[in-house]
């Protein structure tokens, strides 16, 4: 998830809960572009997960 807390956006993976800062949101999109981050519906919200996790879940 991404979310908005003071001003700063947090990139949140939703299945390890490594978490990033940013200025902004278009920032924390890229940064996600970069790092192979995909996004997925699960009890229909969606959810950020990291590259590492990925690996892991194996999708
Ligand atoms: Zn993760």
């Amino acid at each position: 998830m991404i979310e908005k807390i003071h001003g700063k956006h947090y990139l949140i993976c939703d299945c390890c809960g490594d978490e990033f800062e940013f200025d902004s949101y278009d920032k924390a999109i890229q940064f996600k572009r970069e790092n192979d981050w995909k996004s997925r519906k699960y009890n229909g919200e969606w959810e950020d997960i990291c590259d590492y996790c990925m690996e892991e879940i194996g999708e």
